[in-house]
């Protein structure tokens, strides 16, 4: 096939596989590399929001999602008392409260992507490159040229468009943008998960619990056929290594929540996850540029936002969906055609991202007050009522691409 017709993705993650089966609906033939010699099963929960399961449903991923599960409804709930502040039910996510094409899904980071990888593989025009990682791209009066490296071996393709779906630490970004380093917040998540049947059944309810502490804050929901909790607790720290499953050591971060006085069920939670991992959370401004010749940064590579909003995944799903309708409205074959669709996709995308971002830093700062800030805020909520709290999130469930 010619060069104009291959575009090559870097990261086989949840962005590039998206991005990848929504190229390949327009025609193109799609190469993807991926440094990683399997796709392991690291990670944890990721929440897909209404304006991310559309575009996965879209893409016919409906059936192979199974493992996903639907909650009822998120839980505020205070780590000081252990009571209920409000709950939010989802059944009507975003104001198109019958649209049951897209759901609020809580899955598995793992099942997500294996669910994308099947399609990926039934798709004639995908070649999936494991253990190829991406190397260097230049430009020139035909398109790209991108390089590639397995093992000791090195390979150039020509191709018309490079997606650098490679994560926060991209290295796509790093020949684009080299200034642009990922910035550490102060805060580490710890995660892991608890298997459904050692809880009460009132713990382990179809539900998205969010227990808000004084300087930390604990998330925890179904995931794998609701047979696991997920469980991710956030809390200051220096320790800033890059990387997604550095293991923790579970002491630590139990006695952090008992000498932080946090109500018994959450520390029950807490007390139950055996095999604790942790990252240190990074973000990338999302304020750009995203693009250069032939070339464009897509999800964590453009944008890793803290995950309080629970938009992570969404946005880097949301950015395959817009990508993929600016390369298909390109006006040509040209080099300089392929450069403008991206450009405007930098463009249209720009200011969601950074209005997302900044949502979710407020949303963090709002689940760590302590004292008077955190009783005013727990009155304010329960002074909304769950209707008018989650329709403040409808901006983002309602977006289509
Ligand atoms: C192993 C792993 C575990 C994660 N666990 C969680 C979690 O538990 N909870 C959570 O909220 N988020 C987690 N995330 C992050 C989450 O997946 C992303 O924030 C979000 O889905 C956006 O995805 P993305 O496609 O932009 O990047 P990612 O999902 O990070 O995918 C990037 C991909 O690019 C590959 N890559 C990197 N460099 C190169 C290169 N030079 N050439 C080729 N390929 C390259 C990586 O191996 C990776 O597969 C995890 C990410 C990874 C990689």
């Amino acid at each position: 096939m010619a060069a104009s017709r291959t575009i090559i993705v870097a990261g086989a993650g949840i962005g590039g596989l998206t991005a990848s089966l929504a190229l390949a609906k327009l025609g193109f033939r799609i190469i993807v590399l991926e440094k990683a010699e399997r796709l392991e099963e690291a990670g944890a929960g990721l929440q897909l929001s209404p304006n991310a399961s559309r575009v996965l449903v879209d893409l016919g991923l409906g059936p192979r999602l199974s493992r996903a599960v639907t909650p009822d409804s998120i839980c505020l709930m205070s780590a000081r008392n252990g009571g209920e502040i409000s709950r939010l039910s989802l059944a009507r996510a975003g104001s198109a409260a019958s649209d049951t094409s897209a759901p609020y899904w809580v899955i598995h980071r793992a099942d997500l992507q294996a669910a994308l990888r099947e399609q990926v593989e039934n798709s004639s025009n995908i070649e999936l490159r494991l253990g190829c990682q991406f190397e260097d791209v230049s430009p020139h009066a035909k398109g790209l040229t991108v390089v590639q490296r397995s093992g000791a071996s090195r390979r150039d393709e020509l191709a018309a468009a490079l997606i650098g779906a490679d994560g926060i630490w991209s290295t796509v970004r790093q020949h684009l943008l080299p200034d642009v380093q990922p910035l550490f917040s102060g805060l580490i998540a710890w995660r892991g998960t608890l298997d459904t049947r050692q809880m009460p059944r009132e713990y382990t309810s179809r539900r998205v619990q969010l227990w808000m502490g004084s300087q930390a804050h604990l998330v925890a929901y179904p995931i794998s056929a609701a047979r696991q909790i997920n469980v991710v607790a956030v809390v200051p720290g220096e320790w800033n290594r890059p990387g997604w499953s550095e293991p923790g050591d579970g002491n630590e971060i139990k006695s952090a929540f008992v000498a932080a006085g946090w109500h018994a069920i959450p520390r029950m939670l807490i007390g139950a996850v055996d095999g604790w991992r942790k990252w240190a959370l990074f973000t990338v401004s999302g304020r750009g540029p995203w693009t250069g010749d032939g070339v464009a940064l897509l999800g964590d590579a453009a944008h890793a936002m803290l995950p309080f909003a629970a938009q992570g995944a969404a946005m880097a799903i949301e950015d395959a969906a817009v990508l993929a309708k600016c390369i298909a409205a390109r006006s040509n074959e040209s080099p300089a055609a392929f450069t403008a669709a991206l450009q405007r996709y930098e463009r249209l995308r720009r200011p969601r991202i950074i209005r997302v971002q900044r949502s979710a830093r407020q949303a963090g700062r709002i689940y760590h007050l302590a004292g008077p800030m955190a009783l005013a805020r727990d009155l304010f909520i329960k002074a909304m009522g769950p209707q008018r709290m989650l329709s403040r999130q409808n901006w983002i469930y309602d977006w289509r691409p």
